[in-house]
């Protein structure tokens, strides 16, 4: 290789962003749509802002592999269990979870799991936001956590410890029960509340895939700075639609 050529295509992989690099990976939307005209799941919904937009919250490269790829992944076994079923794709996801005792057995692990990704990912990225003034719960929402919590500071306190006691991989959530009350809960894997038939208005993702080359195994201190990229217009936009 003649050496300026190999210099400068180094450069330029020095140079791409993670981002670029591993997006190129992936089919675009439009191949995508292509290839499964009929699922309403065969995309993988892009983030509503830059890779490095949360950092130094939440970094770049985790952002970038786990959108990508893990996000990818559950997306793309999702629509290959519904492909041998067409007739559910025509459903709400939320609504297989709520009869995934039903589903024909052969898919039934896959939509949990997998549909269960590709649900409780897409709720995350639109939770967060690059860190703005407006770092608190706000509006309706902010009102119903004081009613149900006693006060915002005793919600957080509340959140992050349920995220600290889930054992292993999952997720903590503020949900709307059937009551009508918000309250705070955890599942393994992913599960989520619809699959108790309440509604999740908030998650923060409990695997290590989603912390680990910033904070190894400092789960705590994730929780705690989670907070910094928490977009509470959207979580109360949410919670206004859900209780509307
Ligand atoms: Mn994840």
């Amino acid at each position: 290789m003649n050496p300026i050529t190999r210099r400068q295509w180094l450069t330029t992989l020095g140079t791409t962003s993670s981002a670029i690099v591993l997006t190129q990976l992936l089919p675009t939307p439009a191949q995508a749509d292509e290839a499964k005209p009929s699922s309403p799941y065969a995309t993988l919904p892009p983030l509503p802002y830059a890779y490095d937009a949360l950092a130094p919250y939440i970094d770049e490269r985790t952002m970038t592999i786990h959108h990508d790829l893990h996000h990818g992944a559950y997306v793309k076994n999702l629509n290959a269990a519904l492909d041998k079923f067409p007739k559910y794709k025509e459903k709400p996801i939320e609504d297989l979870f709520r009869i995934l005792n039903k589903l024909p057995e052969e898919i039934r692990r896959t939509v949990r799991n997998n549909g269960g990704g590709h649900y409780n990912h897409s709720l995350f990225w639109e939770s967060m936001g690059p860190k703005t003034d407006n770092s608190e719960p706000i509006g309706e929402l902010a009102t119903a956590i004081t009613k149900d919590f006693g006060s915002i500071e005793e919600f957080k306190k509340q959140f992050v410890e349920a995220g600290m006691q889930r054992f292993g991989s999952g997720w903590v959530w503020l949900a709307i029960t059937r009551k009508g009350n918000l309250a705070i809960s955890t599942t393994p894997n992913q599960d989520n509340p619809c699959m108790v038939s309440d509604i999740p208005i908030l998650g923060n993702d409990l695997w290590e895939h989603a912390y680990y080359l910033t904070y190894q195994n400092r789960r705590a201190e994730y929780l705690a700075q989670w907070w910094n990229v928490v977009n509470w217009t959207a979580v109360n936009d949410r919670y206004k639609k859900a209780i509307a």
